[in-house]
């Protein structure tokens, strides 16, 4: 039997379902948080990388036995069509802690504010800029050990990339073999026809999964057709990282940035529980090969 075949399936959290910024405390909530509901990793989110104590979380992590990966949102000030220079020094701060940290992966809204517009779709000379810049960050990553994730996000927060069908082109422009695609099912669920396609059409070229439900409920409970997902997950032998995706509304900044009218979360214990015990369920019926990370 190979490795493959008996290695775990590891299962992520992310950090802002349990507090809206990195100070010790917070850290320490978000990772004894998850080791306590029976997550492998945490996804660190990096929109102010200066405020992660690298040791600190390092520490913690070894702590609690879990890895971590890393994601962010680029800030207003450096949307990447708009301020190339800034988004390149901000990703390449970001690398910097990511691979600090021991994060394979730097992830997410990589090429765009959240909420930026020109009121029109993308032009050529956006794209081109976005990949040129990537490209850069991407080849600086690789020689620190970190991929970096394009992640599909929906027509109402970026006019960038939509799609699985738009990251993977993004991919294709940037041109590094340590770029993959990453599936948001929150995005997913208003932007593609169905759960599976984008899946089976990335195939190998997907390196990331955001598990959100349609309300960023707990999964399983609302709109996402997830049997559709892990349906097309275990068809292609998907291998890399999967993470329980929601936002607390915990700060100012995250309330307005996620839209966070009303709280999706509740106890984050409880949120974190029920989503892995969803996510077990899953599994016990689509067997995945084990995570490869
Ligand atoms: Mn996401």
């Amino acid at each position: 039997m190979s490795a493959a075949a008996t290695a775990r399936v590891k299962l992520g959290a992310h950090a802002l379902i349990w507090a809206s910024g990195w100070s010790a405390a917070e850290a320490e909530r978000v990772i004894s948080g998850a080791a306590d509901a029976g997550y492998d990793f945490v996804e660190i989110a990096l929109s102010h990388p200066e405020q992660v104590d690298v040791a600190v979380t390092r520490a913690l992590l070894a702590d609690h036995g879990l890895g971590c990966t890393t994601g962010l949102g680029l800030p207003a000030s450096c949307h990447l069509p708009f301020a190339p220079r800034r988004a390149e020094e901000h990703l390449n701060r970001s690398v910097d802690v990511a691979a600090g940290l021991g994060s394979p992966y730097l992830t997410g809204g990589i090429y765009t504010h959240l909420g930026a517009r020109t009121g029109n779709p993308p032009t050529e000379e956006e794209l081109q800029t976005v990949a040129a810049v990537l490209k850069r960050v991407a080849k600086r990553a690789a020689d620190m050990g970190v991929t970096l994730g394009v992640e599909n996000i929906n027509r109402y927060e970026t006019y960038l990339v939509n799609t699985v069908q738009a990251a993977l082109e993004m991919i294709e422009r940037i041109d590094e073999p340590n770029v993959v695609a990453h599936l948001d099912t929150y995005h997913a669920n208003i932007e593609e026809a169905g759960m599976g396609a984008p899946v089976l059409a990335a195939g190998s070229r997907l390196g990331y999964v955001h598990l959100s439900e349609s309300s960023r409920g707990v999964p399983g409970t609302a709109n996402v057709d997830f049997d559709a997902l892990f349906g097309a997950l275990a068809e292609v032998g998907y291998s890399a990282p999967l993470v329980v995706e929601s936002f607390a509304p915990l700060s100012d900044e995250l309330t307005a940035m996620f839209a966070l009218w009303r709280d999706p979360v509740g106890d984050p214990a409880e949120f974190a529980k029920a989503s892995r015990a969803w996510f077990d369920g899953m599994l016990a019926r689509y067997p995945l090969p084990g995570s490869a990370f």
